[in-house]
């Protein structure tokens, strides 16, 4: 059976965790999670980037940053995970979650616009599959309305938007390295600042509220609690475990590239047959290659096609159920305007097989699995 998912691993990764043991340093913020800061500051091109113990805590951080508070209105799409909505609903806020662009599945500027009322307080993008949004056009949203923005980029790490890396481009970005991202230390995650002051700020809330990042530096002569904030520093066994992957994204990327390169090629005829969509890039995104993706004509087929990959050895599947149609989804949010593609398309999507790792072979196997069901 062809995995969907295997976790990245490089040799260093163990080589680097038996370094954090020896170390005898391994809870939070030693020199494996300062590199692996680093490594992410220049993968993003952000001046602060800070790991933490999920991509969700990122987003309960980042909720805190921006200081959301009970009453405002944040903005999403509904196709997402839950923990983009959670983090504000934690807050207070109400979610309005918005349909998305049928060619990428990411949220619709102009369907952000609609939704803006005077409790309006920031919009939170979603790079679904590491494809960017329209970042320009939701900035020009943001900038006439007065509103923040948080970036979700946790498919989305070395992924870029003319040139920008993700993550960098708002208020806040985040990131994850749960082992079904390209990048993994089990779990994990990263917060990406590109102000000074607000870095410094998310220092004090990524250590319980506390100064103690500026003890440590020796600016202050104590540490005390000075603000609201929680425990997001993970443990040096997983920043170690991450490191090793971080210095070799670029072969990590180009191994995850030429598996989605293949399929893409191999789909090619049948969707201009009409038997499938392809997944689509536009031409300002440089994307990591986290997901391979098509779009089945109905649900009955997408489910077929489940069931006749299974039985080629492969295994294959969807993805977010709408969250404004789960039960928290209701009682938290509501949906603005109408669901013209979320859910729709949601029932129709599949995604295949890929990973670090993935061979060229294995690659083919899944694609002649899917060209037999449509033969
Ligand atoms: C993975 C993911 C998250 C959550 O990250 P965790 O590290 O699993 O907490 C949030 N948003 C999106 C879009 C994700 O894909």
């Amino acid at each position: 059976m062809i995995p969907f998912n295997i976790p990245p691993y490089v040799p260093e990764c163990s080589a680097y965790v038996e370094q954090a043991i020896q170390n005898h340093k391994i809870c939070g913020d030693g020199v494996f999670t300062k590199r692996c800061n680093a490594a992410l500051e220049e993968i993003a091109g952000v001046h602060r980037a800070l790991l933490t113990t999920s991509g969700t805590s990122a987003l309960e951080m980042a909720a805190l940053l921006m200081d959301i508070q009970p009453g405002d209105e944040v903005i999403m799409p509904s196709y997402t995970f839950c923990s983009t909505a959670n983090a504000f609903a934690l807050r207070g806020a109400t979610i309005v979650f918005v349909d998305v662009d049928p060619q990428t599945m990411n949220i619709d500027p102009e369907c952000v616009r609609a939704a803006i009322t005077p409790k309006t307080k920031a919009v939170v993008p979603v790079h679904y599959a590491g494809v960017c949004c329209d970042m320009d056009a939701l900035q020009a949203i943001c900038d006439e309305f007065g509103l923040l923005m948080c970036e979700d980029a946790a498919q989305a790490v070395s992924s870029t938007y003319k040139g920008r890396g993700a993550g960098s481009m708002s208020t806040v970005g985040c990131f994850s390295f749960h082992e079904t991202k390209n990048f993994s230390m089990g779990e994990g995650g990263a917060v990406l600042v590109q102000d000074p002051a607000l870095a410094e700020r998310a220092e004090i809330v990524r250590e319980k509220g506390t100064d103690r990042s500026r003890f440590y530096r020796g600016q202050v002569d104590k540490y005390t609690w000075i603000d609201i904030g929680s425990s997001f520093l993970p443990s040096e066994l997983n920043a170690a475990y991450l490191l090793a992957q971080l210095e070799k994204h670029e072969e990590i990327t180009a191994s995850r590239m030429a598996c989605w390169n293949q399929y893409h090629a191999a789909f090619e005829e049948l969707e201009n047959k009409g038997c499938l969509e392809r997944m689509y890039v536009p031409a300002e995104c440089g994307h990591n290659a986290h997901m391979y993706y098509i779009v089945l004509r109905s649900l009955d087929e997408r489910t077929a096609l489940i069931e006749h990959l299974k039985a080629n050895g492969v295994n294959s599947v969807f993805h977010y159920i709408p969250l404004h149609s789960a039960a928290a989804g209701i009682k938290y949010g509501r949906f603005h305007g109408e669901d013209k593609y979320t859910t729709d398309r949601s029932e129709r999507l599949l995604r295949l097989p890929l990973h670090y790792g993935l061979s060229a072979e294995d690659t083919q196997k899944a694609i002649d699995a899917v060209l037999s069901f449509f033969a």
